[in-house]
């Protein structure tokens, strides 16, 4: 097993491990998919005790958005790739004939993933299924935030995948941006806008593909026609999941004015169901990943009309969930992304304020709407746009791996996941073969008014 000393030796292993076309064949591809899997089975206790450490994840979290999210997406890669990695004919115009025309996926070489500490896991390894699965050799980069889940993956990843082809590089700002000065064939960051600048610039240097996944505020409307019991279950679990540290997680919820106090009644007494009297007791329920992030917390919450929670213990990393009722939104707390157990509900008298209060702001990661109404449906989706929509629901729609993943303006670009994934990490080479039988004269100069008609005609 080769041991990765420094970054250069690391780039110059993976970048000759490419060379060689090691990485090319679809059985090495799927001899690292199930890898992948074979690890997350077999060290589901060691990922679920750093997890714990580090965010105070309980089993089931991790089960659902960390471990099992990576092996179904390991599985479906699997399942696919086979079609996926085969040239897909398509026809050719009648001026290239006679020939053929295809598009055969290659893969990019070597690429570059910045995670965050949020889903520390998942976050280096669902993007990590695109990449092996394009055929890519891939540094991954974890977080330094959540050390413990960092150390397990660069720990346990060499035992499980092909040393030649990938290398988990630890470390923080220094080694993140060691890492950025050099040349990758693309990047995927997840994290924040400003480090995404960063990221941009550094890439730019090398004329670097970037794909960046982003948060923002993602706001989630209810109508006074909604389940208000259904939406505010899944509005609490969506929220309050990961104690808010999710960048699909709705930011703040926009309630019709007829049913604000109905629902904001039943929103709360779903936090009780879910955590108890006292959420800090609750195993179900995370901690903030830093003393720093917890004592944001403490600002944000500053003057706020609390309606439920606003408990902030910064040693303990402890922040309630917490309703806060009609924010200024001017404040700090309607300014940023929240990014935690905080959740604003914000009262309007008709639902195209709504709308609006969205349109006017940066378009968000997701777009939640909780309706029965086709027509509201349809005002939202023809007249916001957000990386992706759920109605009815907030953040299920992560589980599905037919559904691509991605921001849009400040929320990100580019996506991943499933076929998505296997895309940002392929160069879709169009080929197109010409037979040498028949050689039409008509392109070739002199030019002259019959050849100019042909070729209008055939074009
Ligand atoms: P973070 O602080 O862990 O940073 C992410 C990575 O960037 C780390 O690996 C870190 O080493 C590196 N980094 C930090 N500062 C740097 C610098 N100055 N130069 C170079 N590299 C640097 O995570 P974060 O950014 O706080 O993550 C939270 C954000 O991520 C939120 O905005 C959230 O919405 C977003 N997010 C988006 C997605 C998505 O898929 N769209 C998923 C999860 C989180």
């Amino acid at each position: 097993m080769t041991i990765t000393t420094t970054i250069p030796d690391a780039l110059q292993r993976l970048r000759t491990t490419f060379a060689s076309g090691k990485t090319r064949p679809v059985e090495w591809r799927l001899k690292q998919l199930s890898e992948l899997e074979r690890m997350v089975r077999e060290h589901e206790p060691d990922f679920a005790a750093a997890l714990q450490a580090d965010l105070h994840k309980g089993s089931f979290e991790t089960a659902l958005s960390e471990l099992g999210f990576v092996a179904s997406e390991a599985q479906y890669a699997r399942r696919h790739l086979r079609r996926w990695a085969r040239p897909k004919r398509v026809s050719t115009p009648m001026m290239a004939l006679p020939g053929s025309s295809h598009i055969q996926p290659e893969p990019k070489g070597v690429v570059l993933i910045i995670a965050p500490w949020n889903y520390p896991l998942s976050m280096v390894c669902a993007p990590l299924v695109g990449a092996i699965a394009a055929g890519n050799c891939a540094v991954l980069k974890p977080s330094e935030i959540t050390s413990q889940t960092s150390a397990a993956l660069a720990r346990i990843i060499p035992r499980y995948l092909d040393n030649d082809a990938f290398a988990v590089i630890e470390g923080g700002v220094a080694e993140t941006t060691e890492l950025l000065e050099h040349h990758y064939d693309h990047i995927l960051y997840t994290g924040n806008e400003r480090v995404a600048r960063i990221v941009m610039t550094a890439a730019a240097k090398h004329l670097t593909p970037v794909t960046l996944e982003l948060g923002g505020k993602s706001p989630c409307l209810v109508d006074k026609s909604a389940d208000l019991d259904v939406a505010a279950s899944r509005i609490a679990w969506g929220k309050f999941i990961n104690a808010g540290q999710t960048c699909v997680a709705p930011d703040h919820v926009l309630v019709h004015r007829s049913v604000a106090a109905e629902f904001t009644e039943i929103l709360a007494s779903k936090i009780r169901q879910f955590y108890g009297d006292d959420p800090s007791q609750s195993p179900d329920y995370c901690r903030i990943a830093s003393e720093r992030h917890t004592a944001r917390f403490a600002r944000l919450l500053e003057g706020q009309n609390i309606h439920t929670g606003g408990q902030v213990d910064v040693a303990k990393r402890y922040v309630a969930p917490t309703i806060v009722l009609d924010p200024d939104p001017a404040s700090e707390l309607m300014q940023e992304e929240i990014f935690g157990p905080v959740l604003p509900v914000i009262t309007v008298d008709e639902m195209h304020h709504a709308i609006r209060f969205v349109a006017d702001r940066p378009k968000p990661l997701a777009l939640y709407l909780f309706t029965r109404s086709k027509a509201l449906e349809n005002a939202v989706l023809d007249g916001l746009s957000a990386g992706s929509v759920c109605i009815n629901d907030a953040v299920i729609f992560m589980v599905s791996p037919e559904l691509p993943f991605g921001g849009i303006g400040n929320s990100g670009m580019g996506r991943y996941t499933g076929w998505f994934g296997f895309e940002t990490f392929s160069h879709m080479r169009p080929v197109m073969k010409r037979s040498f039988r028949f050689d039409a004269p008509m392109r070739y100069p002199p030019y002259n008014d019959f050849k100019r008609r042909i070729m209008e005609l055939v074009r």
